[in-house]
């Protein structure tokens, strides 16, 4: 068993409590994989007092060089990937071809940020004065808390700590409860890649105690948090009296429509994939699958088939397809909703129950769910699940498809043959990412991660300009006269 610690300004150190977390592994309930402090204010101020104190040394290292400390990172990170992925299932429950990808992810950002250190670029505009420069420079915002969920427990940490980096911040990163072994030894690989003591600090604890001491910290220049829209809400209440830059990606209630002209074979692997991939516990899974009406019953019956097929076992065993759920409230949750469905009137068609046979009865498992007969105002429609369960809605065509609203906006995707049923899918879809024949999962970390309406707000994650580089860079406006006379914009000519 792993005994996690905090990281502050270059140490190794015990939380002032004596108090743990037991971080368990959701396949087998009883056995834990580690343990982790429980932080208060006194860890708290400690991290954040140490990340402040190596601000000004950090942003003065040039973005190249910070670059070369990344690349490094990324290299290690590379070197460890199976041990890392390892630990991410055992200790999230995915599958390991998932926890391998959750690794790979890290990797992907980790370089392409350590390039963004040859770049961070702004702009250099001509001026309406002779004599007269005018730019924009990209600075660092400060100290950063990030605050991350346990359904990537490296690939979202990962996300926000190298581009807040590169930019010259510095961090308190406050990890998941439920994933603190999986965060420790990222921010480990990270540390001993060369950065100075203070500038990636991490401190374990409750996201109630530690977490909202962060967050609320008056040292604390910006948040940067993932998780659910509930928590986000409360924090960016919080930020908005704090006078604080604070981003947040949070929960979704993602769409496939899968049109009329629609390849049937493709859609069925795709929503497999989108609605039961990670267990349903992605902020972009697929939770409704709007069929138009013309291929309902084929669509259902191969779905239905193809999902009844999946392997519930083991993450860690190459053959299983799906995994358990993080913990019993989510299970709870879960099972929850398969009522709330019932009692709605929709039709269960698959799956519904808690799984037990073998040892499934010592994890978390939920057999693949489906419901049809949906309607778009039912519960099971409109709000996050969480979990394997997928809700089939039947539609007369795209207008009626893409009417079908909710409060969220993740992600949100399309399968049809016809160029115009793509184009008006891209045109309208009220959602920050959208994907053509491909499910709502899968994103890559070139472009801007991010969601409309309840799933997120302020900067977008992951890209560059427009994305992770906003996020945690202030732009400076520059105006240079060397005219040697006073000029007058909009006056002088
Ligand atoms: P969560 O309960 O909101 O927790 C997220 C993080 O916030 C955890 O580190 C948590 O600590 C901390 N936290 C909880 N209460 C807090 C408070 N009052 N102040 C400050 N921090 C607090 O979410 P989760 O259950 O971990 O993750 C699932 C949710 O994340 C889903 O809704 C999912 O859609 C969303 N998500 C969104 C994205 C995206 O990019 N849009 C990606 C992944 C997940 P503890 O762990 O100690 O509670």
């Amino acid at each position: 068993m792993k005994k996690v610690n905090n990281y502050i300004d270059g140490s190794y150190c015990k939380a002032e409590s004596s108090k743990t977390i037991r971080s368990l592994t959701p396949a087998h309930s009883t056995v834990a994989i580690g343990t982790a402090p429980l932080s208060g204010a006194v860890d708290v101020d400690r991290a954040v007092e140490a990340a402040r104190k190596a601000f000004p040394f950090w942003r003065a290292v040039p973005a190249p060089k910070r670059g070369e400390i990344l690349y490094r990172a990324a290299e290690n990170i590379l070197k460890e990937k199976e041990e890392l992925a390892r630990i991410v299932s055992a200790e999230m429950g995915k599958i390991i071809a998932e926890g391998r990808s959750d690794v790979q992810e890290a990797i992907d950002i980790a370089y392409y940020m350590a390039g963004e250190g040859r770049r961070l670029s702004a702009e250099t505009v001509p001026s309406e004065l002779a004599g007269k420069d005018c730019k924009s420079v990209r600075e660092a915002i400060g100290v950063f808390a990030l605050i991350t969920p346990w359904n990537f427990p490296t690939a979202i940490p990962a996300w926000k700590i190298f581009p807040a980096l590169i930019a010259g911040n510095t961090i308190v990163f406050k990890p998941s409860s439920y994933t603190p072994v999986a965060a420790a030894r990222l921010a480990q690989i990270i540390n001993d890649a060369g950065l100075p003591p203070g500038v990636l600090n991490l401190v374990n604890g409750s996201g109630e105690e530690a977490g909202s001491l962060l967050a609320s910290h008056d040292d604390i220049d910006g948040i940067s948090f993932t998780g659910s829209s509930k928590v986000g809400e409360g924090l960016l209440k919080l930020s908005a009296s704090l006078t604080k830059e604070i981003s947040c990606e949070m929960g979704g209630k993602n769409p496939i429509i899968v049109m009329d002209d629609a390849r049937i074979d493709l859609a069925v692997e795709g929503a497999l994939w989108g609605a039961f991939g990670t267990a349903g516990q992605r902020c972009t899974a697929s939770s409704r699958i709007i069929v138009h009406r013309d291929i309902l019953e084929n669509f259902t019956e191969a779905f239905r088939k193809a999902a009844s097929a999946l392997k519930l076992g083991d993450p860690l065993s190459e053959d299983t397809d799906v995994g358990p759920l993080i913990n019993e409230e989510q299970m709870n949750k879960v099972l929850k909703y398969i009522e709330i469905g019932t009692s709605e009137g929709a039709s269960l068609i698959l799956g519904g129950r808690r799984a037990t046979g073998g040892s499934l009865s010592e994890g978390y498992f939920i057999e693949p769910t489906i419901f049809t007969g949906v309607r778009g105002n039912m519960r099971i429609a409109q709000e996050e699940i969480f979990g394997p369960l997928t809700a089939i809605i039947e539609v007369k065509d795209l207008e009626d498809a893409i009417a079908n609203g909710v409060d969220y906006g993740l992600a949100s995707s399309i399968y049809t043959q016809d160029v115009n049923n793509s184009a008006i899918a891209e045109r309208d879809l009220d959602a920050g990412i959208v994907y053509i024949n491909a499910p709502t999962i899968g994103a890559e970390i070139q472009l801007p991660f991010g969601g409309y309406k309840k799933s997120g707000l302020g900067h977008k994650e992951a890209g560059g300009m427009g994305g992770a580089i906003d996020m945690f860079t202030k732009l400076k406006v520059i105006y240079r006269d060397f005219s040697g006379k006073l000029q007058k914009a909009q006056m002088d000519s």
